[in-house]
């Protein structure tokens, strides 16, 4: 069993460190929350004084933070957790980051003699409860087959996108498609109330029609016609407007910097700009479609 040093047990992380402890591997975990290192300590694993002394010697280090800026903070520099490990640890950072901090911090994992994938996830805090995340993820062949098992502790679909990078590249171009898609979604039905035509007959047709998306069949932005959708639960979040909103701007980051034209993800990232403005960060992605019919009246 390997000693995993595990950084970042908020919401996402905490489950995940559960499940590697459940997996019989011996966990030492960090967090600016005193609490939820006791909580560390009750689920069977250890609480450390800080990141660099979790890492000392660990076989394995994941980290699950907010976002690229403290994975810069805590990776790099002369007293950072690359330089502070053993040498040929593997690193695994599951943070959802912006795609250039992710290919610097592989750089100088590999510059001093680290192994790194990014692995950024999809599923929730659910599928982190459940071990059923999807990981998407980036960086030398070596280090996949390395990451692969722990990764399969933690989830269900294990996908290596290519090289540096190429998981936190994979995870802003799902979710700035999921953006769009789902603004599209919420349009048509705002549309069809217009007109007079009726959710669930939108819904039969479309989806077995052209229109048929994830955003429409299995996260319906109306309640109805997919009884497990947050909108029968008046938008409890499943994913927040604040979390697509993060990962909208990671898009539209990567877009400038590479030059890619996106204009339908800057739209989306508009809307949900302007929806988590108006008091929304907490309410489940779906829920713009509130905002769209110009009110914040039930579907
Ligand atoms: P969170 O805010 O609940 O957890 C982040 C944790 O990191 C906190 O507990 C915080 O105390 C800790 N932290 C911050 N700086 C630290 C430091 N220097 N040392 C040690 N600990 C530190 O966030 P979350 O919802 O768990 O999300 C984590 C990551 O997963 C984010 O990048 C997010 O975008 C991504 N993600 C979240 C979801 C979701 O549904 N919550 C889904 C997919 C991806």
């Amino acid at each position: 069993m390997a000693k995993v040093a595990f950084i970042g047990l908020g919401n996402m992380g905490f489950p995940m460190a559960q499940n590697l402890i459940k997996a019989g591997h011996e966990v030492t975990g960090s967090d600016l929350s005193q609490p939820r290192l006791k909580e560390l300590g009750e689920a069977g694993g250890k609480a450390a004084d800080s990141a660099v002394d979790a890492v000392r010697d660990a076989d394995v280090v994941v980290t699950m933070l907010p976002s690229g800026r403290e994975v810069a903070q805590l990776y790099l520099g002369e007293g950072g957790l690359l330089a502070v490990a053993p040498r040929g640890t593997l690193f695994i950072d599951s943070s959802t980051i912006d795609v250039e901090t992710a290919r610097r911090v592989a750089d100088a994992a590999s510059g001093a003699g680290q192994r790194l994938v990014d692995a950024p996830v999809s599923g929730g805090v659910g599928g982190a409860q459940a071990g059923t995340l999807t990981f998407m993820v980036g960086g030398p062949d070596d280090a996949f087959e390395a990451a692969k098992p722990f990764l399969e502790i933690m989830g269900r679909t294990i996908v290596h996108a290519g090289g540096a990078g190429n998981g936190q590249a994979a995870k802003i171009c799902n979710n700035m498609i999921l953006g769009i898609s789902m603004i599209g979604v919420c349009e048509a039905f705002v549309l069809a109330e217009k007109l007079g035509l009726d959710h669930q007959k939108l819904y039969d047709i479309s989806s077995t029609a052209s229109g048929q998306c994830w955003s429409l069949t299995t996260y319906c932005p109306v309640p109805g016609p997919v009884p497990t959708s947050p909108a029968n639960k008046d938008y409890q979040a499943g994913f927040t407007a604040a979390m697509m909103l993060k990962d909208l701007k990671l898009a539209q980051g990567a877009a400038s910097t590479a030059g890619a034209t996106t204009p339908m993800g800057a739209a989306a990232t508009q809307a949900y700009n302007m929806f988590v403005g108006a008091g929304n960060a907490g309410v489940d992605f779906s829920g713009i479609i509130r905002f769209l019919r110009g009110s914040e009246g039930d579907a």
